[in-house]
């Protein structure tokens, strides 16, 4: 995250919350249910920005990944099967129900359902960390539930014909060097972005790519 400013702080700094979360939710799982404004804020600003802005400047797991886990990572690519239209349904799938379900069996009990927020934040946390390590920091944002409904969001407003902010490459600079696919988090190919419109519904808008190029040929505009 190289962003400056107040964003660029926040993007350092707000995994310092998941690990707070998890710290103190083990004993006091009330606080578990906090987990419902992370799942909820990027949808909320992909539909007021366009895009997954909150996962590359404000997520606390986003930060986490970018901040801890890139040291310990492999960084080695994200497989596909993780970024394929059918895994990522199946796994929204899973995860909703399994909120659902159990606040369903919690009965009201606002521990209890305080507890299921808790515990399926710590078992995505384990597989954000294990995936993180063997192969990207930033694989679990490739199929992570709000994640990919952000990116359905951001299909949506362009279909109404809203043009959001984006990472734009000028072909006429552009030598194909593909410096910018290596260092998104995400494995995007921004210097194809010109050519499809859906490809970047992934893009996290951390602007790495930007920085990276180097003959200047990407924006986000
Ligand atoms: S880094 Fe710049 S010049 Fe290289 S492929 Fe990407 S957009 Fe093109
Ligand atoms: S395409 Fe560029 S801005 Fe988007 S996630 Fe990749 S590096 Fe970040």
């Amino acid at each position: 995250m190289r962003k400056k400013g107040f964003i660029g702080f926040v993007g350092r700094w707000s995994w310092l919350l998941i690990v707070a979360f998890l710290v103190l939710g083990w004993k006091h799982p009330i606080i578990g249910s906090l987990a419902l404004v992370c799942m909820i804020a990027p949808a909320i600003v992909a539909a007021w920005k366009g895009g997954r802005v909150w996962c590359g400047a404000v997520c606390p797991r986003g930060s986490f990944n970018d901040n801890i886990l890139s040291k310990i990572s492999r960084s080695v690519e994200i497989p596909s099967i993780f970024k394929s239209i059918w895994f990522r349904v199946l796994f929204f799938i899973f995860l909703i129900y399994n909120f659902v379900s159990g606040v369903i069996k919690a009965n009201g009990d606002l521990v209890k359902i305080g507890f299921v927020f808790y515990k399926i934040i710590f078992l995505t946390t384990a597989i954000t960390i294990l995936f993180g390590i063997i192969f990207n920091e930033r694989t679990w944002c490739s199929f992570c539930p709000m994640g990919s409904l952000s990116a359905l969001i951001t299909k949506i407003k362009r279909k109404l014909n809203e043009r959001p902010k984006r990472i734009r490459v000028d072909q006429e600079k552009c030598v194909n060097c593909k410096i910018c696919e290596k260092e998104c988090p995400i494995g995007l190919t921004p210097y194809d972005f010109a050519n499809n419109n859906d490809k970047d519904l992934d893009c996290l808008h951390c602007e790495e790519c930007v920085y990276a190029c180097p003959v200047n040929a990407l924006e986000r505009k």
